[in-house]
């Protein structure tokens, strides 16, 4: 488990306030990408803007919420694993393939299964 930070190591944010415009923690709230990757034109239920610090790094939450773990090993790279096996890391990359953010809540979700 990794401990909260006081303050974004980008911009220096306290928790509770949102990020500057040049910040490379932030994330849109509008769509949940890296703040600098949105082109800021989508239509979103939610203004586009700077999100939150919240402590964490954006998406871990959310992979603890799920219980989405990965761990590196040998020869293979990143493989899925339980939260508390030795070395597993919240599994970011598995959010952005298989959850959708969700601007209303500010958490990414599950993506609905259409088969
Ligand atoms: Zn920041
Ligand atoms: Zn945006």
């Amino acid at each position: 488990m990794v401990d909260a930070q006081p303050r974004c190591h980008g911009c220096g944010a306290p928790v509770g306030e949102q990020h500057d415009r040049v910040c490379d923690v932030a994330r849109c709230r509008a769509t949940g990408l890296q703040w600098d990757s949105c082109d800021h034109t989508s239509i979103a239920p939610v203004p586009h803007e700077p999100d939150v610090w919240t402590g964490r790094w954006p998406g871990e939450d959310d992979c603890e919420r799920l219980g989405w773990f990965a761990r590196l090993e040998p020869g293979q790279g990143w493989v899925p694993c339980d939260p508390d096996a030795p070395g597993a890391q919240p599994d970011i990359n598995r959010l952005y393939a298989e959850a959708e953010w969700d601007p209303i809540t500010g958490h990414w979700t599950p993506k609905v299964q259409t088969r």
